[in-house]
């Protein structure tokens, strides 16, 4: 962390700035990605989802959404081998809560590389679409949060929605979006 801080520290002063910036972790930043923030499970959740990076099927209701990134520790490093689980409505605000449609647990690889394939989530009462996720480090306590889409007029009227879980959107079509989010752990 304290790399990071003084390299922003330098930034600002090439810059010719005289602003006075307090260090901390929510201002680091993480090959551009912020600290992620913490958020509530909601009351969707459900444990021992299938292994599986695609979450949707062919008659999920929805537009295709394919999410990549990394998950990194607090220090930028990639976390090998953590376990990232997804789930989320599908494209009408609906969760299967019977079964384990558009949820799935996959592992992150040697970069700490994971790949969603499902679709945009619907908005429901009270919430903007999101998608919610629990990474759990090997040997490390389990990160909870949600990701958001830039946007989105219910991200304003949602109580828990967080701008610093917006993913990063790269190609949107009605046929398709791909986004990226990198999730930099909390220390
Ligand atoms: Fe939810």
């Amino acid at each position: 962390m304290k790399r990071i801080v003084s390299v922003a520290a330098v930034a600002l002063s090439l810059a010719g700035s005289t602003l006075a910036v307090a260090p901390s972790a929510s201002a680091a930043t993480c090959q551009g990605a912020r600290t992620a923030v913490a958020q509530t499970s909601g009351p969707y959740y459900k444990p021992n989802a299938p292994a599986r990076a695609k979450i949707s099927q062919t008659d999920t209701v929805g537009t295709p959404l394919v999410l990549t990134g990394r998950v990194l520790d607090a220090h930028c490093r990639p976390m090998t081998g953590a376990k990232v689980d997804f789930w989320q409505a599908d494209g009408l605000g609906h969760y299967d809560n019977a079964g384990y449609r558009l949820r799935g647990v996959q592992t992150t690889d040697a970069s700490g590389r994971y790949r969603l394939v499902t679709v945009i989530p619907g908005q429901y009462p009270g919430r903007t679409e999101h998608i919610h996720v629990r990474i759990t480090p090997r040997g490390g306590t389990t990160f909870t949060s949600q990701l958001y889409f830039p946007g989105s007029t219910h991200n304003d009227e949602d109580g828990i929605f967080s701008p610093s879980m917006l993913i990063k959107v790269a190609q949107n079509s009605p046929a398709q979006m791909r986004a990226a989010f990198t999730f930099v752990l909390p220390p």
